[in-house]
């Protein structure tokens, strides 16, 4: 029977798929010290990992039966990915399985963000006993998110589910992308019927200039932020931006900056520099909506995860 470690877990769907083709599936985490000795030993051909466990070239050269890697979720900096594949290795991921997952968590922080829920979530339980009536006049300035324009940087996976929600929602979409063209995207309604629109790609300035929220869906690169001091200069003074991407896409000291100036007047973060020890400046800061790196982490993108990367195995082994 083929063994297949997953290290960093899997969905209980990924597993029944896996054993009903016929592959253990071993789940129980193994400490990453140990792990050469144990593929080896128990002749793992599968390892599957998440962000945890890191795959480099000593796993590679040293386990010659592996022959698939897998990630569950999408970025690969844990893995050699360049090396392991010139040593023959298939290496897969589960690119798409997250990216509703993540839209839904980019509107979760935006309505929580218009309607100040972030703020009167921290102060309801020490002060709305005693300051109700200051409480509500401090978050009485509310927006709708109806109408107002979402500019969206980055119109891969993520940018373009992002889309089709604000338009549900009756948002005007501006999309920039450095480097795909304009974009149809297809909504589907539970009715069945569905309406496909197609969205233009502009330039970064536009796209800046003329939103009221910005919501950032690009890669990490080593290069400096995508949305710095300057960028932030040309949004909209009261504007709120989103940070769902990877940490350090947008300048957190030019964003820190331009809360305590008001220039904008929320941001969210789901992605920090300095992951797992955020800026507690951050943390502290009264204008910024907060989640830990939780985009991803729902039950049905984990579900999801589970099948494709057990649909791909299967595949690969047929
Ligand atoms: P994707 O590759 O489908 O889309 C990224 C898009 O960004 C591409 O269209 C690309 O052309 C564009 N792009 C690249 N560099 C750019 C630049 N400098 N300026 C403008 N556009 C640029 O990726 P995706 O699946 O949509 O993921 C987007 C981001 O979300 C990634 O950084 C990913 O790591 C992150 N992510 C976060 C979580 C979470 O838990 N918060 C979960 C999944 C993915």
């Amino acid at each position: 029977m083929i063994k297949v470690l997953a290290n960093d877990g899997i969905s209980s769907q990924g597993v029944l798929k896996l054993k009903e083709n016929g592959f253990e599936v071993l789940t129980e985490k193994i400490k990453q010290e140990d792990l050469i000795e144990n593929i080896n030993n128990k002749n793992i051909e599968v390892l599957l990992v998440r962000s945890a466990t890191k795959v480099r070239k000593d796993i590679i050269d040293s386990c010659p039966n592996l022959k698939i890697i897998g990630r569950g979720g999408v970025g690969m900096d844990n893995i050699d990915v360049d090396y392991a594949r010139e040593k023959g290795k298939h290496i897969i991921n589960t690119p798409a399985a997250s990216s509703n997952s993540v839209a839904e968590l980019v509107f979760a922080h935006l309505f929580g963000m218009v309607r100040f829920l972030f703020a009167s979530n921290r102060q309801m339980p020490m002060e709305g006993d005693s300051k109700f009536k200051e409480l509500k006049k401090s978050f009485s300035s509310g927006k709708e998110l109806s109408g107002k324009t979402l500019g969206i940087i980055g119109f891969g996976k993520i940018g373009q589910e992002v889309a089709k929600k604000a338009i549900g929602l009756g948002m005007k979409v501006l999309a920039h992308d450095k480097f795909s063209k304009d974009t149809d995207i297809t909504i589907h309604f539970f009715n069945g019927d569905k309406k496909t629109f197609n969205i233009e790609i502009n330039d970064l300035t536009t796209v800046l200039k003329e939103s009221d929220f910005i919501t950032v869906h690009v890669p990490k690169t080593d290069k400096k932020a995508i949305i710095g001091a300057n960028e932030i200069g040309l949004m909209k003074t009261g504007a709120g931006i989103i940070n769902t991407s990877r940490g350090g896409v947008i300048d957190e000291t030019a964003l820190m900056f331009s809360l305590d100036k008001e220039k904008l007047a929320y941001a969210s973060l789901d992605v920090f520099e300095d992951e797992p020890n955020p800026s507690i400046h951050l943390l502290m800061h009264n204008a910024i909506s907060l989640s830990p790196h939780i985009g991803a982490a729902t039950n049905e993108a984990q579900d999801r995860i589970g099948i494709e990367l057990a649909d791909q195995i299967i595949t690969i082994y047929k």
